[in-house]
């Protein structure tokens, strides 16, 4: 990218380097111990039926309380956790964790929701290309769904194309266990890659995550509107459900409603949430937001 090239530009007696270095060495460092000390946190973003504010999923997003940092965010460290593999170990955690909340979720929501004929709230996770490359990875996916009891059809992960560039024969065989042990897989970032419509034909994608940055240029640009319709409209005809991205305003739900998208996230509904305040969420029973004007 732009931004690396940029970064290998930098002279070697830059004080800047060599602060990045050392800070680099550090964190790497305090990433251990975090990782054996389970100091991370997790915060639940919601996913919303657009058409009617229904809360359907949260989508699990990794924080890092440092001491003298304060929360540091994932753009921060998962790149570094990838590069030195920490990723595996971490990755680990953030699944067992995020599948265990999904199933104190089922506990406090279960009889309002089947009362009224909802299918019980899905958890999303983020799945590093390295991560999903360990041999160990199906099985700790397994170990997951087993240990909280969760059905494993409330499972989503939530893959960047980075992994399904990689057309070599364990990945396909791993989505296939995957997908017939019964979870969800989702591509996140959609258009920010090769973007690739293909992939939804070579492996089974059960959602498509379209990226902030089309959802940005809705209202802006005819181009940008048609590029979002069309790629909703084939991935409903593939059976393929959409999730719109960043969200922040009523005019890029309603354009999205508008269009057939049927969910969406964004701070326009809620910013991660703390796991305090996505359980309040639940118990409030209340749609999100109002609902988006009925479709034309
Ligand atoms: P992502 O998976 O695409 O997650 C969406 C990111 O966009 C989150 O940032 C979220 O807070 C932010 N976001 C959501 N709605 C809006 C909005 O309306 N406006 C804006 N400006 N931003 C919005 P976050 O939490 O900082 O995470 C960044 C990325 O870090 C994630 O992007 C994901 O790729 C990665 N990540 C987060 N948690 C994990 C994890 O547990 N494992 C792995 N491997 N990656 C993770
Ligand atoms: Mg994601
Ligand atoms: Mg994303
Ligand atoms: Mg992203």
């Amino acid at each position: 990218s732009a931004k690396a090239a940029g970064k290998r530009q930098w002279c070697h007696y830059q004080p800047a380097l060599q602060a990045g270095l050392v800070e680099r060495h550090e964190l790497n460092e305090n990433l251990d111990t975090a990782i054996a000390e389970s100091a991370f946190k997790l915060y639940y973003q919601p996913i919303v039926d657009l058409a009617s504010g229904a809360l359907v999923a949260f989508e699990a997003l990794v924080r890092w309380p440092h001491d003298r940092r304060g929360m540091v965010l994932p753009d921060e460290f998962i790149a570094l956790a990838e590069e030195s593999g920490q990723i595996v170990p971490l990755g680990a955690w953030v699944l067992e964790r995020a599948a265990q909340e999904a199933a104190a979720w089922h506990r406090l929501s279960a009889e309002p929701r089947l009362a009224r004929g909802l299918p019980p709230l899905r958890v999303n996770v983020n799945v590093s290309a390295r991560q999903f490359r360990d041999a160990g990875f199906v099985d700790v996916v397994r170990g997951a769904v087993r240990t909280s009891g969760i059905t494993p059809d409330v499972l989503v992960l939530e893959l960047t194309e980075s992994v399904l560039m990689r057309r070599d024969e364990r990945v396909h065989t791993d989505m296939r266990t995957l997908s017939e042990l019964g979870v969800g897989i989702a591509i996140d970032d959609f258009g920010t890659g090769y973007s690739s419509l293909s992939y939804l034909r070579e492996f089974p994608i059960s959602i498509l995550k379209i990226d902030k940055s089309f959802i940005d240029g809705l209202g802006l640009s005819q181009q940008q509107y048609a590029l979002v319709e069309g790629i909703t409209r084939i991935a409903d005809t593939l059976g393929v459900q959409v999730i719109a991205e960043g969200i922040e305003n009523t005019e890029q739900r309603d354009l999205l409603a508008a269009m057939g998208c049927p969910l969406g996230q964004g701070y326009l509904f809620a910013h991660p949430l703390t796991p305090d305040q996505a359980r309040r969420l639940i118990t409030d029973h209340s749609p999100i937001t109002t609902p988006a004007p009925h479709r034309t």
